[in-house]
C-alpha cells in the first residue's frame, strides 16, 4: 500500500528538486548533519541574513529609552586561541551526557535526554534500551567541539577548536570594539558567522545540523536597566519573525525556569516555533540575560581589563550583557516550512508563500507568446530590474507552467507582456497568493516591486 508523505517529507522534496537544499556531498552518499544551500537556497538565506543585519544593525528600533539603539558589527575567525574556550567554559563544560549500545552491529551513541524520542537503530520501532539486544552503558560526557590542529604538528600543543557559537569573538574583542569606535553604553555588538557542534543525533534536516550559521548580539548596558533591555529584545525579535511571516500562532516564546536558567542569569525565553516535524514547538533563538558572566571570565582568564568606564557618571564597571542567539538555519528552515502551502486546486498544488523580503527571486517577467514584439518589451522590463532585484525572464512553456514554476520557487509576483501591452505599455502582475491579475504601465515595474518590498 502507497503511504504518503508526510509535510516534512515533502518540504524536503520540495527543497531539493527545486534547488533550496540538498545533502552535503550526496554524490558520495552524502555526510550526517551537513547541508548545501542550492541556488534558491543561497538566495533565501541571503535574504534572512541581510533582513537580520539590516532590521537589527543597520536600523533597529528605537530602544526603550527613546533613543536610537546603538549596533556594530564584527567578523571574528573560526578558529580562535584555545584559551578562549577554557575561559568561556566551552572546554570542559560544552558536553552532552551520550550513552553508548555496545551491542555488535549497534555501537549506537544517544544524548542520555533524547533516549526516548530516538529509534534503536537495531529496532526502530523502540527505543534505545527498549530491545533486550541492547547494551547500554551509564551516561558519561562528550565534549561537541570539533578538535583541528593549528600548524605542521598535529599535536597537544598546536590543538585548537573550530568555534561552537560566535558569541565569543564578540567578548574577546569587546575592548578593541570600545576603543575604535565611538560607541557608549548601552550599545551592541552583532556577528553573523559559522558555527560547528559535533552533535551525536544530528536530525530533521537543517535543524540539528553538524556546521551551521549564527546571528548573535551582545548587547552590553548598565545592570540597573538590564531587564528593560532584556525585554526590548526579546520582544523587538519576535516581532521580527512576524514581520517576516511567521504566523503567530506558530510562534511560542516560552521563558526558562529557574531549573533551566544558567547561575549567572536572570533571564531567558527562548523563541520556539512549531515545526511540522514535531508536535512540541522547538528553539528558533534565545534570548538571554547573561549578566556580566562573559567578560568576567575573560577578564581573570587574559588579565586584561574589560571594564567600561562612564565619562558622564564617572562610573567604572563591567556591563551585563543581553544575547539574542538565533540560528539563520533554523531560520531558514522556520521560514521554508511556514511558506509551504498545499492547495490542488492551483497549477502548482504545492506553492512557497515567502514574504517578498525573504523570496530568492523577487518577480518573473514573462512574454505571452516569443513573438510579435512581447519578447523585446519583455527584455527591457527585465534588463531594467535585475540591476535592482533578483529577476528571471521566461520566454517558453505554457504560461501555466511558467507561473507554477514560479509559485514553487516562492515568486510573489509575475509581469506578464501580452498583446494590450504593446497597444497601451501596460503589462499584467499576478499576484502568487491569490492568482488575481491586475494591469500597470511597464515604466512602473521597479516602483511596484520596490513598494512590495518594504523595508529595504
Ligand atoms: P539546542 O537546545 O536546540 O541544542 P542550544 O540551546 O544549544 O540549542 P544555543 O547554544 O543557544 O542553542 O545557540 C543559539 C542558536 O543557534 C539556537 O537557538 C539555534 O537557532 C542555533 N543552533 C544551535 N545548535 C544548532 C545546531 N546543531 N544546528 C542548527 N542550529 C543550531
Amino acid at each position: 500500500m502507497a503511504t504518503t508523505a508526510t509535510k516534512m517529507e515533502k518540504i524536503v522534496a520540495l527543497c531539493r528538486r527545486r534547488g533550496f537544499i540538498f545533502q552535503s556531498s550526496e554524490i558520495y552518499g552524502g555526510i550526517n548533519g551537513f547541508w548545501d544551500y542550492g541556488p534558491m537556497g543561497v538566495e533565501l538565506k541571503r535574504n534572512i541574513k541581510d533582513a537580520w543585519w539590516h532590521d537589527c544593525v543597520r536600523n533597529p528600533p528605537v530602544g526603550p529609552d527613546g533613543r536610537e539603539v546603538q549596533m556594530v558589527g564584527v567578523d571574528c575567525s573560526i578558529i580562535m586561541n584555545p584559551k578562549v574556550w577554557e575561559a568561556s567554559g566551552h572546554a570542559t563544560g560544552f558536553a552532552d551526557p551520550m550513552i553508548d549500545c555496545k551491542t555488535e552491529g549497534c555501537k549506537g551513541r544517544f544524548r542520555a535526554d533524547q533516549i526516548g524520542d530516538v529509534p534503536c537503530p537495531l529496532k526502530p520501532s523502540k527505543h534505545p534500551g527498549q530491545f533486550d539486544k541492547c547494551q547500554l552503558t551509564e551516561a558519561r560526557q562528550f565534549n561537541l567541539m570539533f578538535e583541528s590542529h593549528a600548524g605542521a604538528i598535529a599535536d597537544e600543543a598546536n590543538k585548537v577548536w573550530l568555534r561552537p557559537e560566535t558569541a565569543q569573538g564578540i567578548f574577546a574583542n569587546f575592548k578593541n570594539v570600545c576603543d575604535s569606535t565611538r560607541v557608549k553604553i548601552p550599545f551592541g555588538i552583532a556577528q553573523i558567522g559559522k558555527a560547528f557542534r559535533n552533535e551525536i543525533n544530528p536530525r530533521n534536516f537543517t535543524f540539528r545540523s553538524r556546521e551551521f550559521e549564527q546571528m548573535e548580539i551582545e548587547f552590553f548596558c548598565h545592570d540597573k536597566d538590564s531587564m528593560m533591555w532584556w525585554e526590548f529584545w526579546r520582544d523587538t525579535r519576535i516581532n521580527w519573525y512576524q514581520n517576516l511571516g511567521l504566523a503567530s500562532d506558530h510562534l511560542r516564546p516560552r521563558n526558562q525556569t529557574d531549573k533551566e536558567l544558567a547561575h549567572y542569569s536572570k533571564a531567558c525565553t527562548d523563541i520556539e516555533y512549531m515545526f511540522p516535524f514535531s508536535d512540541e514547538p522547538q528553539e528558533l533563538e534565545g534570548v538571554a540575560h547573561r549578566g556580566c558572566f562573559d567578560l568576567n571570565a575573560h577578564k581573570e582568564k587574559s588579565g586584561k581589563d574589560l571594564s567600561y568606564f562612564d565619562d558622564e557618571t564617572k562610573e567604572r564597571f563591567l556591563p551585563t550583557v543581553i544575547e539574542p542567539s538565533a540560528g539563520a538555519d533554523r531560520a531558514t528552515l522556520a521560514f521554508i516550512c511556514e511558506a509551504y502551502t498545499e492547495d490542488p486546486s492551483r497549477p502548482s498544488p504545492e506553492l512557497m508563500k515567502f514574504h517578498p523580503r525573504l523570496a530568492p527571486i523577487k518577480a518573473a517577467v514573462f512574454p505571452l507568446v516569443n513573438k510579435d514584439g512581447m519578447p523585446e518589451i519583455g527584455e527591457a522590463i527585465f534588463r531594467e530590474l535585475k540591476k535592482h532585484y533578483p529577476v528571471q525572464y521566461d520566454p517558453k512553456a505554457s504560461i501555466g507552467k511558467r507561473y507554477a514554476r514560479m509559485d514553487e520557487a516562492g515568486t510573489p509576483f509575475c509581469l506578464t507582456i501580452d498583446g494590450q501591452s504593446k497597444e497601451d505599455g501596460t503589462v499584467t502582475v499576478r499576484d502568487r497568493d491569490t492568482g488575481a491579475q491586475s494591469r500597470i504601465d511597464k515604466t512602473r515595474c521597479l516602483e511596484f516591486l520596490r513598494e512590495k518590498m518594504g523595508a529595504s
